[in-house]
């Protein structure tokens, strides 16, 4: 790895730019990229492209060289981040967050990894062993989630189904004690049903059938390092047996109707024995949860009703995928009990700070968009905005703590798409929620029609009866999309309603409570209900996830951020290709121009007197080799001025600011020339 980064390696931050354009942006990108410099910042924000192929950029070495330096001594790097975020915790014992965006196959998750070797690396000196224990955790915690929450997709072969949120806690010292995962929004449908090319759940290769032999083995490893006992792994196995066999159980109708019990049968009764036979539950119950529903009729009265063949495969399919669902939110509780930290005393041991690392689906757009991709587009909107927030709110912070006169920059705001999907009563979800509240037949025609009144004359929302078009992206300066790339993305509303009530008959979870296998039994504690006691309707998927999403961005606004925007290069999955057409389209709804524009507007780039100097002492006579003039800030200050430049530069108590990157040009280029 070269530490320095000639001209012809483009600039390794796009606020160095002569221009904020399009076209230079993506001029740079692509230089970089085809020099192997995959990563490039926009102040502390860094861009990063995926190679789709090995480089050497990690490592032991590597870490070595980014260890214990500030973000832009070296070149722009993962490492560097990571170091930063680490550095401003444990130097200033902030809590911090590393927020990784882009859409599928970007790069999150490879990110997200080496931010984790890289802590791993420089914690830890002494070898306690507890610290290594959590340490272990923590990385082998990957592979296990990986297995149960990621999927080969046509977008990418290691594609995460989920959303994932981890914070690791260190100790006074700066050592890992402890760490938490919240996973957001399994796309548990893919138990189900596939799009071709794809798969299932790796858990269903890699856990139960070992086709996959050396990823059977790392996911076996990894759950005995983290503490799974061998009848855990034994009953996960059972239960993804499980979903198989019941996934795969068909119905017929006897007779016309088929209303009452007993006109329903199964077309295979010996998937039902398999069913029974590793969930440990009756034969019976099992055959009686998939044929009827027990309802309640006034009173404490039950009444056993049976299903028609629709509502039973609807009834076994939502069974599968909750099982699903369940397994997994099981093994992140699992893990996240190991990872707790342990026997720590806050008046002892101080208070414990935290790094939190998010690695979040990206926008998402497909010809056809359903509710996950409103749900995942959603979220992207409200990480926006506390994208454009943070990054707003922390410049002028710091204006303001260095004493810097500094006028407020314009920006775009995307609230008003974010309130038109949260917003109490008229919000695209609460109107939802009301559809699905309603008694009766409700179809999803008719809740399009309900937001229409609402919102048809709202900027973000286009009805075209069929879908619903708000514009949960913005974007600007980008070229027209390939035909695959439809934009704004539209929503088909077929399947709201029923995706968002996400409900599933109470027999089902008494039967998986009343297990006699103690693993299983743990996943479905509501089951242990009465239906008499089920009144109140539980909270929707949609309502759910907009909590989770509200309580996540909350979270991430009370930590120091750090962003890195993740950038797929091409659709192919293939090394040394950048597609413009498709990088223009991420750099555009990234934001990643007004980020430059918003970093410029105000101050280009900042540096601590005693840096700046360090850097740039030997162009002036005055400060080499060293100088006499009483502080550091008066030595820039004669600096700037033996090059005429002090009419572009405020200073602030410990910093000095930029205004125009051509400044550090002319710096960079009297440093070339001694
Ligand atoms: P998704 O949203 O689908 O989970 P993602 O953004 O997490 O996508 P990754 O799984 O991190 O994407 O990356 C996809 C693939 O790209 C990886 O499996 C790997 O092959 C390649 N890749 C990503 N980053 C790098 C890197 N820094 N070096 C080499 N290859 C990489
Ligand atoms: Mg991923």
């Amino acid at each position: 790895m070269e530490d320095e980064e000639g001209p012809e390696c483009g600039k390794p931050d796009f606020v160095l730019l002569d221009q904020v354009t399009m076209e230079d942006f993506m001029e740079n990108l692509k230089r970089r990229f085809q020099k192997g410099r995959i990563y490039t910042y926009i102040g502390e924000v860094l861009v990063s492209v995926n190679p789709y192929q090995e480089l050497p950029l990690y490592g032991p070495e590597a870490i070595a060289k980014y260890q214990g330096r500030e973000l832009y001594e070296r070149p722009p790097h993962l490492y560097a981040v990571a170091n930063a975020a680490y550095r401003a915790m444990k130097r200033r014992s902030r809590d911090t967050c590393i927020v990784i965006s882009g859409e599928s196959g970007a790069g999150k998750t490879e990110a997200s990894k080496h931010i984790m070797q890289y802590i791993a690396a420089v914690t830890n000196p002494s070898q306690r062993a507890e610290v290594e224990r959590v340490k272990n955790v923590l990385l082998k915690s990957t592979c296990v989630l990986e297995a149960f929450g990621n999927a080969r997709t046509n977008r990418n072969h290691n594609s995460s189904r989920f959303g994932k949120y981890m914070d690791i806690n260190f100790d006074f010292k700066g050592d890992p004690v402890g760490g938490h995962i919240h996973s957001y929004l399994l796309e548990k449908s893919r138990v189900l049903k596939q799009h071709v090319g794809e798969r299932n759940f790796h858990s269903f290769y890699q856990v139960l059938d070992s086709d996959e032999k050396s990823h059977y083995q790392a996911v076996m490893e990894a759950m005995r390092v983290i503490g799974f006992s061998p009848e855990e792994v034994a009953s996960v196995r059972r239960i993804l047996a499980a979903i198989l066999h019941l996934g795969n159980i068909e119905f017929v109708e006897l007779e016309e109707g088929g209303q009452e019990q007993g006109r329903l049968a199964v077309t295979e009764e010996v998937l039902v024995d398999h069913v029974a036979e590793l969930t440990a539950t009756p034969r019976e119950m099992v055959l009686r949860c998939l044929l009827a529903r027990t309802v309640a009729s006034g009173g404490r009265d039950l009444i056993e009703k049976g299903h028609t063949a629709a509502e039973a495969s609807y009834a076994r399919d939502a069974c599968a995928k909750a099982v699903y669902q369940r397994l997994f939110e099981w093994v992140v509780d699992r893990i996240n009990g190991v990872m707790e930290p342990r026997g720590r005393d806050p008046r002892r041991d101080g208070k414990d700070t935290v790094i939190g690392v998010l690695d979040i689906y990206g926008f998402e757009v497909f010809p056809v968009n359903s509710f996950e991709q409103f749900c995942i587009n959603y979220c992207n909107e409200k990480l926006q905005q506390l994208f454009i927030q943070l990054i707003l709110k922390q410049e002028q912070e710091e204006y303001e703590r260095e004493g810097i006169a500094w006028q407020s920059v314009e920006y775009f705001n995307n609230a008003t798409i974010v309130e038109l999907v949260e917003r109490p009563h008229r919000g695209i979800l609460a109107v939802l929620d009301e559809a699905c509240s309603t008694a009766g037949p409700i179809t999803d025609r008719i809740f399009l029609q309900t937001l229409d009144t609402h919102h048809r004359h709202h900027p973000h929302y286009t009805s075209r009866q069929v879908h619903l078009c708000p514009r949960l992206a913005r974007w600007e300066g980008a070229r027209p999309l390939p035909p695959h790339w439809p934009w704004p993305p539209r929503y088909s509303v077929e399947g709201f309603i029923d995706k968002n009530r996400d409900s599933l008959f109470q027999d089902f979870k008494r039967l998986l409570y009343n297990s006699s296998d103690p693993t299983l039994r743990a996943m479905w504690p509501d089951g242990q209900q009465d239906i008499t006691e089920v009144t109140k309707r539980p909270l929707t998927a949609g309502t759910l996830f907009k909590n989770s999403m509200v309580a996540l961005v909350e979270n991430l606004a009370s930590k120091e951020p750090f962003y890195v925007r993740c950038i797929k290069p091409n659709e192919d999955k293939v090394a040394e290709k950048l597609d413009e057409g498709h990088c223009r389209h991420q750099v555009a709804y990234l934001g990643l121009l007004e980020n430059v524009r918003v970093r410029r507007a105000g101050f280009a780039s900042r540096q601590p007197y005693p840096r700046f100097l360090l850097r740039y002492k030997m162009t002036c006579e005055y400060t080499w080799p060293n100088h006499l003039l009483g502080s550091d800030k008066a030595a820039v200050g004669a600096l700037l001025e033996q090059h005429g430049l002090q009419g572009d530069v405020a200073f602030g108590h410990s910093k000095l600011f930029i205004r125009s990157p051509r400044t550090l040009v002319t710096l960079e280029q009297s440093r070339a020339c001694l």
